[in-house]
């Protein structure tokens, strides 16, 4: 069974479209389980009816005309229950209807599969028999395992638009497409798709048009060149070690570079006028997915061959393709999974979106996005992201929409949207100078969190106090080694200048989990909970010392620094990390005769065990930082960045409340200073609640800072403090936030709510 489940999923990948996935299935599981046919119901809502889309054993020309509702025959029933229905004897059913189109009349006896996804029941998958049998247990299943791997595939279809021109195929063509996504910097943006592509990635090369056909030619025979004499260099090095027969692969490998193997079919693609890399990736995913299909072991295995060499060629025509040097000047960046890397080869100040098909709303690109504030939607699973380079889409960063080929109207409205948000933000600009203060005059420090030079400069036009979290690890991520010592005291010395006599706290490098640096890559099942944070610091000594040296050399004069340590889950941990600040302090101002002041140095509050354990923390530390992005991930075992789950990922969570009032109430138990600087601070229901609960700094994004300060402004403590004492007696997140946001949206203030962080 598993042999045939396997087959029929590479058969299904293999499909060229959405039609062709349903009539293999029916075909396939009919053969498999050797049965009198095989049918496939999925739900129009249109009809709010299951309409016969596939068969193989009914009437063919029934297809598309027999609409059930959840209440008729059989598989309504399936339906309407949510679970399987296996019958020896269909007719002796109550619900039993007649068809007569459908040919139904041979078959006796019945078992259906309902195909759900996320809940929701997408369809019904039909076996029928023609003599009385019983199907058995492990073929039940088999059907529910089959119906399971096509849910996915229908949601697919149904977000691509494919299930909907299937179900309606008479309805005219509508090109716009709406792709949902996970709403992750608010703002909105009309602009020309870039698509960023890692290197030698052959599923992430758009299909790109060029006008010079002859020079693609050119460095598609130029690539193809160079890749064989590398094949045959390594069949010679194998002569002792490879036998003769092995050997013949290379020589297959050569061949089918050749004009009338893969070369030829890459060469017409170029003729049509697609550029090399787009050619290319397109004919060798085409044998993949043949080779992947194929019943013999053997040759299935083979598709890893042709990977391959797909990508040994793809990396010779990307070594000569020309660095794009002229960009759209509204671009939006689409990537499969963008990093902070990306931003390196494109000018910043044409970015006027980021979409990435991978991430979630707390994934580092998203936090970048708000810091830099550009409009930033991820995790938009099904977008076709390789088809779009070159299209104007608009990117909704409030709801999480990607639309492509937008009507008119809608992109008037939006147009209209863009322009209010202009009038908002200017409105808000007045705020900068004046100080934050509630309307029964509490101060509340609101910092920034920085990491690029961009989202520094803009964090002074909007009067931040302080720099709350200067994410280290961002230039690192940027380079392609280790900065020297000397390097990275001179970019620290650049932001202790700039906000001084403020102060910037430098945490320290915080790679691992989902920030891995390209000179360092770790390998882990489970990154967020492994080798992360402070955890590689302690064990790589060399390049922790590096960093504390560097930092502490920058703050010469100016003495504005503070140091925070991210990851911290216990106390020796802390205390390891302690006693080589100590030594770098010493080193530098005994030995080396540096006049420095001792930085505060405080722990960040981000693993559940730091908050059980954060009076003994606390005492040990000048200050304490909450990241509420981690903690909130930790404490619901809800991983920050899957998009699948982004919706039980909530810091307004009641248990993360509770964890952040007995941080506050510990911390200040032992009178040490706490702020919070996860992305809770920058929205603006997340900072009235953090005020309440006792924390007096909030580090945000710049972006966020004036809206904040126009809400706590407005707000006054006392009654922030009696809507906390009402959402702590809650019982889950949406109730608290749709408490905060019925007390808070004034009409004055509605506007600053679209698209807040943690909804
Ligand atoms: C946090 O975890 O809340 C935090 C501020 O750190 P980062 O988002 O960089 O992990
Ligand atoms: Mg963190």
């Amino acid at each position: 069974m598993l042999e045939s489940l396997r087959n029929i999923v590479q058969q299904v990948n293999a499909a060229k479209d959405f039609g062709e996935v349903l009539r293999l299935i029916v075909q396939l599981v009919k053969e498999v389980m050797d049965t009198g046919m095989c049918s496939v119901y999925l739900y129009s809502p249109s009809t709010n009816s299951y309409v016969l889309m596939a068969t193989d054993g009914l009437n063919p020309n029934s297809v598309g005309k027999v609409h059930l509702s959840s209440r008729e025959g059989l598989v309504g029933l399936v339906a309407s229950r949510a679970e399987p229905i296996n019958l020896e004897e269909a007719e002796a059913h109550p619900n039993f209807a007649f068809f007569p189109e459908t040919g139904e009349e041979r078959f006796r006896s019945f078992l259906g599969a309902p195909i759900i996804h996320h809940r929701k029941v997408l369809g019904v998958l039909v076996v029928q028999q023609q003599d009385r049998r019983r199907f058995d247990e492990s073929e039940e299943s088999f059907l529910v395992t089959v119906s399971a791997q096509l849910a996915g595939v229908i949601a697919h279809a149904d977000a691509t638009g494919e299930l909907d021109q299937l179900l309606n195929p008479q309805q005219a063509v509508i090109h716009e497409r709406i792709y949902p996504g996970v709403a992750s910097a608010p703002g909105v943006a009309i602009g020309t798709v870039v698509v960023i592509s890692s290197p030698a990635d052959l599923k992430a090369v758009p299909m790109r048009k060029v006008s010079d056909t002859d020079a693609e030619l050119a460095l598609f025979r130029h690539a193809m060149e160079q890749t064989k004499t590398d094949i045959r260099a390594l069949d010679q090095t194998m002569v002792n070690k490879l036998s003769e027969e092995e050997r013949a692969l290379f020589d297959v490998y050569v061949r089918m570079l050749d004009d009338h193997s893969m070369g030829g079919e890459v060469l017409s693609l170029i003729r049509e006028g697609f550029c090399a890399q787009s050619a290319w990736s397109q004919v060798v995913l085409g044998h993949i997915r043949l080779f992947k299909s194929m019943q013999d072991a053997y040759l299935r295995e083979r598709a890893s061959d042709v990977e391959d060499l797909g990508r040994r060629v793809l990396a010779y025509l990307q070594q000569s393709e020309v660095k794009r040097t002229v960009f759209p000047e509204r671009m939006v960046m689409i990537g499969e999974e963008l990093s902070a890397a990306s931003f390196a080869d494109v000018p910043l100040e044409n970015v006027a979106a980021i979409v990435s098909v991978k991430g979630s709303r707390n994934s580092h690109m998203a936090i970048l996005g708000r810091a830099i504030g550009i409009p930033t939607v991820m995790g938009v699973i099904d977008l076709p992201w390789g088809r779009l380079d070159g299209e104007e889409v608009i990117v909704d960063g409030h709801t999480g929409q990607v639309i492509v080929s937008p009507r008119d109207e809608l992109l008037q409205a939006y147009t209209q949207q863009i322009y209010e948000e202009k009038l908002l933000a200017a409105d808000l600009e007045k705020l900068t100078d004046k100080p934050c203060v509630t309307a029964d005059g509490h101060h509340v420090s609101l910092w920034v969190n920085t990491g690029l030079r961009l989202d520094s400069m803009l964090s002074l036009d909007r009067g931040a106090e302080g720099v709350g979290l200067y994410r280290t690890e961002i230039p690192f991520l940027m380079l392609d080694r280790f900065p020297s010592e000397e390097e990275q005291r001179k970019a620290y010395r650049e932001h202790l200048e700039m906000f001084a006599p403020r102060t910037v706290t430098m945490r320290t490098l915080d790679i691992g989990g989902d920030k891995d640096l390209p000179y360092f890559p770790i390998e882990e099942e489970n990154p967020f909970l492994g080798w992360r944070g402070i955890r590689i610091c302690l064990d790589h000594p060399e390049i922790f010392l590096v960093q504390l040296r560097a930092m502490m050399r920058a703050s010469e004069g100016l003495n504005n620094l503070s140091i925070l340590l991210p990851m911290i889950s216990n106390v020796p941990e802390l205390e390891s990390a302690l006693q080589l600040i100590y030594q770098v302090y010493d080193e530098l101002t005994e030995e080396e005769g540096y006049q420095i002041e001792m930085p505060n140095v405080g722990a960040m509050i981000e693993v559940p065990a730091a908050v059980y354990q954060i009076r003994e923390l606390a005492r040990r530390v000048d200050f304490l930082s909450v990241g509420t992005n981690d903690l909130t991930q930790y404490l619901l075992a809800v991983d920050r960045n899957n998009p699948r789950v982004a919706d039980l990922y909530h810091a307004c969570h009641p248990s993360v409340l509770r964890a952040l009032l007995a941080i506050s109430e510990g911390a200040r138990g032992e009178c040490t200073p706490v702020s919070v600087c996860g992305e809770m601070a920058g929205d603006p229901i997340g900072a009235v609640l953090l005020m309440a609960l006792g924390f007096r700094v909030l580090s945000m994004s710049a972006t966020n800072l004036l809206k904040v300060k126009a809400i706590l402004r407005q707000v006054s403590l006392v009654e922030a403090t009696k809507l906390l004492e009402e959402v702590m007696l809650m019982p889950d997140a949406d109730s608290v936030w749709r408490h905060m946001e019925k007390a808070l949206k004034k009409p004055d203030l509605a506007a600053l709510f679209r698209g807040t962080a943690m909804h």
